[in-house]
């Protein structure tokens, strides 16, 4: 060990437990923990509710690292600068972190480790945030796959992951020089979190974030949510998947934490999961793994057609559409239900986050790019890979898509996956006291019904914003137009 202080710099990976980055940090000296919240790379801005969340996992990330010794180093900035900077003025000789996908990412970090190597310090990257790395998994013939299941049997052949590595009892501390402790910045400096107005109260109400709250989400969901997963996991009514999703997409919790975790509850038996529960499970966890396999070898899939064929669908421009549908006043109780959700909370379940990106694509032939936005800006799990990965499948555009003519009803969706209307009614309080048999289509209940339900259509809640039949045949028919081009 020598006495200079080894650099590590935190990304999407905040956490102690499960950090190769932080582990082989430790052993090249005094530690310098690094936060920079980027303003200058080509990467995407982050969302309001990612920002929200990002603010918190920092505190969080923060306390943890004091209650060990040690200290976060927060500035803000362009990183292509700041980094080898900051390695100067310190002395540091070693710089660690752990990898990221998108293409900016790998760009800056690229340039960065050649930069800092020629001043001959010594630059490792890990992987931190997947069970493979996206190049590692190969198609016999050598290529990227481009479906799921061939994908997830090449993963799932190639054993079990690793095993995650405790998180050290004591962080050292490097000493900073004073010019660099009076540049740093505290959590608030990074004004992260909205204030005028406040939208946040939902979200704090919603989440934890943070390793602990992870953590404590994950033994939740073994304890009690993972029974019955397999089928459960489509009903938006029920808590019945684990919410890991914005805990994964910073780096509060690494997916062979988990694999570990459940693996080893159903062992001892500590977990109500069966064995097929915790397969389809890991297969979820699985279709995160093939998002960022897609990403790496697609850089732009969040503003490019994967299937470049889509490039010249006919896409509607119906603003109006558009606005009622990120208000959630599209008039179909569990379209609205599932964007309510989002905007309340910065969550919405999978199989609702399905129905209302179909809604959107299909009924109202908008292109997906402009849904994508709007998640990205509003899901506290927004994320780079999943996220345009996703709204390509859902489209149709994606890898391994859904066929063009599955256009979801949300009525009989709703029936379906929502029996009672319960999800329905959580989320849109105007149709609270509407009976379960016109839940999900207000538009048939008798007039007497409506009026005891205390509901006017048009006026405390839409009529439908377009025809299910119209909106159907509209989009068969550009979907149609574009195959046979
Ligand atoms: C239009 C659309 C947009 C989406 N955008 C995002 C996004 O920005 N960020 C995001 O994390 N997920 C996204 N998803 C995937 C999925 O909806 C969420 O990961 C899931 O709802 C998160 O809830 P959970 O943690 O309770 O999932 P669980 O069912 O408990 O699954 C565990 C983990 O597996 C992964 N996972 C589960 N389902 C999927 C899936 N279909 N695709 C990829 N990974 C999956 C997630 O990391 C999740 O946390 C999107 C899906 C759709 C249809």
């Amino acid at each position: 060990m020598t006495a200079h202080p080894a650099l590590l710099w935190f990304r999407d990976d905040l956490r102690l437990s499960d950090n190769p980055a932080l582990r082989a940090a430790l052993d090249h000296g005094p530690l310098i923990c690094l936060y920079i919240l980027d303003t200058a790379t080509q990467r995407r801005e982050l969302g309001g509710a990612a920002r929200w969340w990002l603010s918190r996992s920092l505190q969080a990330l923060s306390q943890a690292i004091a209650a060990k010794g040690g200290e976060l180093l927060i500035l803000r900035g362009d990183p292509a600068e700041l980094l080898p900077d900051i390695v100067e003025r310190t002395g540091s000789s070693y710089v660690a972190w752990n990898r990221r996908y998108d293409g900016a990412a790998i760009a800056l970090d690229r340039a960065l480790k050649a930069k800092l190597t020629e001043t001959g310090v010594e630059v490792e990257s890990f992987n931190a945030n997947l069970l493979n790395e996206p190049w590692q998994v190969k198609t016999k013939a050598d290529g990227p796959f481009k479906v799921f299941t061939p994908y997830w049997r090449a993963v799932r052949e190639g054993g079990e992951p690793s095993a995650p590595l405790p998180a050290p009892a004591r962080l050292s501390k490097a000493t900073l020089p004073a010019a660099l402790r009076k540049q740093a910045l505290t959590i608030a400096d990074l004004a992260l979190q909205p204030t005028a107005p406040d939208w946040a109260s939902g979200l704090r109400d919603a989440w934890m974030p943070g390793e602990d709250g992870a953590q404590d989400r994950l033994g939740t969901f073994l304890d009690e949510g993972i029974a019955g997963y397999r089928e459960g996991r489509d009903r938006p009514d029920k808590l019945s998947t684990s919410r890991l999703s914005p805990h994964l997409r910073f780096g509060e919790i690494s997916p062979r934490q988990i694999w570990h975790a459940t693996r080893g509850a159903l062992e001892t038996g500590e977990t109500p999961g069966s064995a097929a529960d915790i397969e389809k499970f890991f297969s979820e966890i699985g279709w995160r793994e093939f998002s960022y396999h897609l990403l790496f070898h697609n850089p732009d899939l969040a503003s490019v057609n994967y299937d470049r064929r889509f490039d010249a669908m006919a896409w509607a421009t119906d603003e109006a559409g558009l606005k009622a549908w990120r208000k959630g006043l599209t008039g179909y109780p569990i379209v609205d239900a599932g964007l309510r959700e989002l905007w309340q909370t910065g969550w919405m379940h999978n199989r609702v986050r399905m129905i209302t990106a179909s809604f959107l694509i299909k009924h109202l032939l908008t292109d997906w790019r402009a849904g994508e936005t709007w998640f990205w800006d509003t899901l506290v799990d927004a994320d780079p890979a999943n996220n345009p990965a996703s709204w390509q499948w859902v489209a149709g555009s994606g890898a391994d898509a859904a066929p063009y003519f599955r256009i979801f009803n949300p009525v009989t969706q709703g029936e379906k996956f929502d029996p009672k209307g319960d999800y329905v009614r959580r989320f849109v309080p105007e149709l609270a006291k509407l009976g379960d048999r016109f839940i999900h289509r207000p538009w048939d209940a008798p007039a007497s019904e409506l009026k005891q339900a205390g509901i006017v259509l048009g006026q405390n809640y839409p009529k439908p914003v377009v025809a299910l039949d119209f909106g159907r045949r509209r989009a068969l028919d550009a979907f149609a137009a574009l195959r046979s081009e």
